[in-house]
């Protein structure tokens, strides 16, 4: 039922390195669409002709580009606003693959219905069965396609193995790249080279440097898209168009609207905090070309917008010290959690909802801050708790990687010096060791666990070195260019709600509550099981910071399972429209902005594009 919860902090970070070790690019200015439902006179610098039109040349337009381009031999043009192809397909890393041919090959398992019949449950049936399988088949033929074109060499860069966030039972075995580290290599960036190359040889036009502002309609039909490039407007005239312009979430408004928490605390976030900080370059998972331009374009032609699937992907909520006790300590069932009013909000560890699903939780408090209490107690308790192995910490984390190490005596002063040596390693140490106010005016600390020099632009927040905890709570080591300390100490409990900057009167009457319940063995407040509840009082106190973070923004227009755009009814389609990726919506629900996807994104970049592709053909050969 659990879609990519349970995953570690581990398979986190090496699912986002790639955004990490992504070096900064050049973008133009973002140009929002100026579609308006009246006709708008242009000087057109410029006038193309084509039969199919694609919006956007990232990952799912250029394979859409392509594919339709290889099977009907017509006449296309890619418009892509940035000033290099690819989109954020080229950082990502891992997919799911079903029923492809180099899975067959294999004798791999095959767990086609198992894993579509999970994933309908977790979405509540409220997905089209048919649109999961036209995809999920997909992935399988798209990568024979791939293989096909390129040969046994192509093959011999993949291993077998499973997506990266992925955990169930059901999980594919399929192809991966070799190489997982930090090289830069991706799944995705290996398409994106393969699609330029075809994209020559199929005669397909690209042209970037081409932001769409606007699209013309006649008959409720897409007939001519409108860029503006450098020298001024291009007029591109079209028989079919392909939209997929990506995601929104630089978009201020549709982010006010749809997203207003996250917006509420966009700055807080771990790696958005770099984001938002280095004037949304290409950092993260955010790109500055996502505007959402789609969105008004897709409209005006009439395309079904269903904005009950708008959400943004929050990940978290993640311990700013990953790498010492105080991250070990974030996730332990023994702390007492407060937010920055001084108040509990959830039976702790908040970990025990999951990486993906305590974020929406997180993103809803003040500065979606979240600050694990123990002491001296506490720690005895986790300690003790971890030599007999029959309790494990919050299901988000897992122990092997968070476990303590050291007495009581030795896990405190190491708490107290920075506590990288009270928790076990969690890989090699990044670079900078968060000096005081961390993250600003240098290029780079290292990359978490990695040791990666960030290469972002000279003078900026970089993301954060090493993680560790304070010295007598002076602000030390940090995370994602954020400027919060992953922990404090103090000897009393006053001092210590000083240093985290809560609201001392709420968060002492918090604690005093919290005893009573230890004393009473019963939570009544927030339910937590009774061996888990150990009075705080007994010095030094800590808390360990905890934070979110977030991957990208979904939601569009839907698609049926050919990924042809839906009119408003939701039955009939537009006319020679497709959408695809991250700005088409089909095979995700959004349930209180918390996204349950069927098939994982880059997964679906593929087959989308694929799809697409593919029915394009279809129609360009009878129109
Ligand atoms: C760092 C990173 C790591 C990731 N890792 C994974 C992973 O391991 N597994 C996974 O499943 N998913 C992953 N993803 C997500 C996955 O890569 C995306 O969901 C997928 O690439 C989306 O494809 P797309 O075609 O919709 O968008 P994109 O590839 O981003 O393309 C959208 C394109 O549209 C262009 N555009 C926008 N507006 C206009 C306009 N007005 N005119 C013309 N062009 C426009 C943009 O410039 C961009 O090139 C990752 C994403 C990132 C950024």
């Amino acid at each position: 039922m659990k879609e990519d919860r349970h995953f570690t902090r581990r398979k986190f970070m090496a699912a986002t390195s790639a955004a990490i070790a992504t070096p900064a690019v050049m973008n133009i200015a973002g140009a929002v669409p100026e579609a308006r439902a009246e006709a708008k006179s242009y000087n057109f610098v410029e006038k193309k002709e084509c039969d199919l039109v694609v919006l956007g040349g990232g990952g799912s337009g250029m394979i859409a580009a392509v594919r339709a381009a290889q099977l009907s031999g017509k006449k296309v043009i890619v418009l892509e606003k940035a000033a290099f192809l690819g989109g954020g397909m080229r950082t990502a890393r891992t997919v799911r693959t079903f029923r492809s041919k180099w899975q067959q090959k294999r004798n791999l398992p095959d767990h086609f219905t198992g894993y579509a019949n999970l994933k309908m449950d977790y979405a509540l049936w409220m997905l089209d069965p048919k649109l999961l399988e036209n995809c999920m088949l997909a992935t399988g033929q798209f990568f024979d396609w791939l293989c096909e074109m390129e040969g046994a060499e192509f093959e011999k860069q993949f291993v077998e193995g499973k997506y990266v966030m992925g955990d169930s039972e059901f999980e594919p075995i399929g192809p991966q790249i070799l190489d997982t580290g930090m090289s830069g290599k991706t799944f995705g960036g290996i398409v994106v080279g393969i699609m330029k190359e075809k994209a020559n040889k199929h005669g397909v036009e690209v042209l970037t440097k081409h932001p769409v502002v606007d699209v013309e309609v006649q008959n409720g039909k897409i007939v001519a898209a409108i860029a503006k490039s450098e020298k001024g407007y291009v007029r591109v005239a079209c028989k079919a168009c392909v939209m997929a312009t990506g995601s929104w979430i630089c978009n201020e408004d549709v982010c006010k609207k749809y997203v207003p928490d996250y917006w509420a605390v966009k700055e807080d976030t771990m790696m958005g905090a770099m984001d938002w900080q280095i004037g949304r370059s290409q950092a993260g998972h955010t790109n500055m070309n996502y505007t959402g331009d789609g969105i008004p374009l897709a409209e005006k032609v009439g395309a079904f917008l269903d904005y009950s699937s708008f959400c943004i992907r929050l990940l978290g909520p993640m311990a700013m010290g990953m790498g010492g006790a105080a991250g070990t300590m974030a996730d332990s069932p023994f702390v007492m959690t407060v937010n920055l009013n001084g108040k509990r909000y959830c039976c702790e560890p908040i970990a025990h909802l999951g990486s993906i699903d305590g974020a929406h939780l997180q993103v809803k408090q003040p500065h979606a801050r979240g600050l694990s209490i123990f002491d001296r107690n506490v720690l005895e308790a986790a300690l003790a708790d971890q030599k007999n192995r029959t309790l494990r910490a919050g299901s988000g984390s897992d122990m092997p990687e968070m476990a303590l190490s050291g007495t009581v005596d030795e896990i405190i002063e190491s708490l107290k010096k920075g506590g990288k040596s009270g928790g076990a390693p969690q890989g090699a140490p990044g670079g900078s060791q968060g000096a005081p106010g961390g993250g600003q005016g240098g290029p780079g600390g290292g990359a978490p666990g990695g040791g990666q020099p960030q290469g972002t632009a000279p003078g900026q927040g970089a993301p954060g070195g090493a993680p560790g905890g304070q010295g007598g709570g002076t602000p030390g080591g940090q995370m994602g260019g954020s400027t919060v300390p992953s922990s404090y100490w103090a000897d009393t409990l006053e001092e210590l709600a000083d240093k985290m900057g809560v609201d001392k009167k709420a968060f002492l009457e918090t604690v005093k509550q919290y005893n009573e319940y230890c004393a009473q063995g019963s939570d009544m407040e927030l339910f937590k099981d009774k061996k888990y509840l150990v009075p705080i009082n007994k010095g030094p106190f800590f808390a360990a910071t905890s934070a979110f973070n977030h991957d990208r923004a979904f939601g569009g227009v839907k698609v049926n399972p050919d990924m042809q755009a839906y009119k408003a009814d939701r039955k009939s389609v537009v006319e020679g429209l497709w959408v695809t990726g991250d700005f088409s919506t089909g095979r995700h629900t959004a349930f209180n902005g918390h996204k349950r996807q069927a098939i994982n994104d880059l997964s679906w970049a593929f087959s989308s594009g694929f799809l697409a592709g593919n029915s394009a053909a279809d129609y360009l050969k009878k129109v």
